[in-house]
């Protein structure tokens, strides 16, 4: 199940040391979606000789794959940074400053793959079967349910993947969990409840609307996942509610436009909002006075707009991408805005704009912000604690085992209790690398 990249720093060193079972006696990976932490380490799963199949949704399969060349292209110029710097310092790093794995190494994973419709049952060999369901988290996202033993004593293992939310735009409500022995369960907002979403259009609408007064651009540093196409979706339906004026929208990011034409492709996994949105002839994906960038030149001719416009651009923390030259661009002019809707990590550029900094470097050069900047809270593709629960609705006998994964310890912590409150079940949340038998 997955075979995720390990992205905090505290567990970075992880992506390093041996797989637990040797790759090349692997003879499947079934992956539940194309985010890093969940597909990131399937490159060097194949380079360490892992000839098995992938097997995972179209639309994940598809995503991964800008993913994966992405991730290796930042692997390889990350190493590149770091053999530089070693040598400037004279020392020697922690890591090997050979990057993790290559371009070539996420190409010779991509023929790997091999797509699984939801709900179809996948015959693994050996008594083993597996069975799809949505997971309302991105495009292609999956929950796993395994069957595996002899007649009389058959066991299943529910692998909940990321869990999403319900009533999200775009993208279909998570399929609530299904009876089974054993229940491994995400926990990341285990903890939290999210804000009520309302908000966001409003939010988004006034943003457009004072930074087209003050006559400046609007910059919104996003994910290229699922994150950009949300935006899209809420600009789309102001626009057609005549709450926005009709300025230009660029998506200035080849990976989110990349990501876009997945979407596009797969029109089955939208809900039933999205569809009808569609049949009215307005799609969040194509809408009059929306340009997607991919060259860089038509990136630059962007700056030369007099007027007002929304500028979509990775990376959704600032941390390398176009999004650093529009900055650089707008930063310093206070009719412009810069408009958070994501989570910016602490050490990052966007944190450091988003907390009120008055000077920045920004490319190897200093600027005084005067520029606004505004945070929107409440896009998350996360189910929080009470969406969890709602998730877990669907089991009614109690599971053999209820294993919590996938979470910072007071989240799993809280939902442990949340879980023994509502359903009174003993939840468990195994170590790294703990082994537990399946009886
Ligand atoms: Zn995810």
């Amino acid at each position: 199940m997955d075979c995720g990249l390990f992205q905090e720093r505290k567990f970075k060193e992880r992506n390093w040391s041996a797989f637990p079972v040797e790759p090349s006696s692997l003879q499947a990976v079934l992956l539940t979606h194309a985010h890093l932490d969940h597909c990131g380490l399937l490159p060097k799963l194949v380079k360490e000789g892992f000839r098995g199949r992938v097997h995972c949704t179209a639309a994940t399969a598809e995503i991964a794959r800008y993913v994966l060349l992405d991730s290796a292209r930042l692997q390889e110029e990350d190493a590149e940074f770091k053999q530089k710097r070693h040598e400037r310092e004279g020392r020697a790093g922690r890591f090997p400053a050979a990057p993790l794995y290559t371009e070539e190494d996420a190409e010779r994973a991509l023929p790997l793959f091999s797509t699984v419709e939801y709900g179809e049952r996948l015959e693994l060999g050996s008594g083993l079967s597996a069975v799809f369901q949505e997971a309302g988290h991105i495009l292609g996202s999956a929950s796993v349910r395994i069957e595996f033993g002899e007649n009389g004593r058959k066991r299943s293992v529910l692998y909940s993947g990321d869990v999403g939310r319900w009533d999200r735009p775009i993208i279909r409500d998570p399929a609530p969990a299904a009876e089974s022995d054993y229940i491994l369960m995400e926990s990341t907002y285990g903890g939290s409840r999210h804000e009520d979403v309302g908000g966001i259009e409003a939010a988004l609408a006034e943003a457009v609307v004072s930074t087209c007064r003050a006559g400046g651009n609007l910059l919104i540093p996003s994910f290229a996942l699922e994150r950009t196409q949300e935006v899209l979706y809420y600009l789309n339906r102001l626009l057609a509610a005549d709450r926005i004026p009709h300025v230009l929208v660029f998506v200035d990011s080849p990976m989110a436009v990349s990501v876009t034409e997945v979407f596009l492709r797969h029109p089955g996994l939208f809900d039933e909002d999205m569809r009808r949105l569609l049949l009215t002839g307005h799609s969040p994906f194509q809408f009059p006075g929306l340009s997607m960038v991919r060259s860089a030149g038509e990136s630059k001719a962007i700056n030369r707009i007099r007027g007002t416009a929304v500028i979509i651009a990775g990376s959704g923390m600032c941390t390398g991408g176009r999004i650093k030259h529009h900055l650089a661009n707008n930063i310093g002019r206070k009719e412009s805005t810069i408009l958070f809707v994501g989570y910016q990590a602490e050490g990052t550029l966007g944190r450091e704009i988003l907390s009120g900094a008055g000077q920045l470097r920004i490319l190897g050069q200093s600027y005084r912000r005067r520029a606004r900047v505004l945070k929107i809270n409440g896009f998350s593709a996360h189910a929080d604690q009470e969406e969890l629960l709602r998730w877990l609705k669907g089991v009614r006998e109690p599971p053999r085992r209820l294993f919590l994964t996938h979470g910072e310890p007071p989240a799993v912590e809280a939902l442990a209790a949340a879980v023994q409150e509502h359903r009174a079940w003993a939840a468990y949340s195994p170590a790294y690398g703990e082994t537990v038998n399946l009886d």
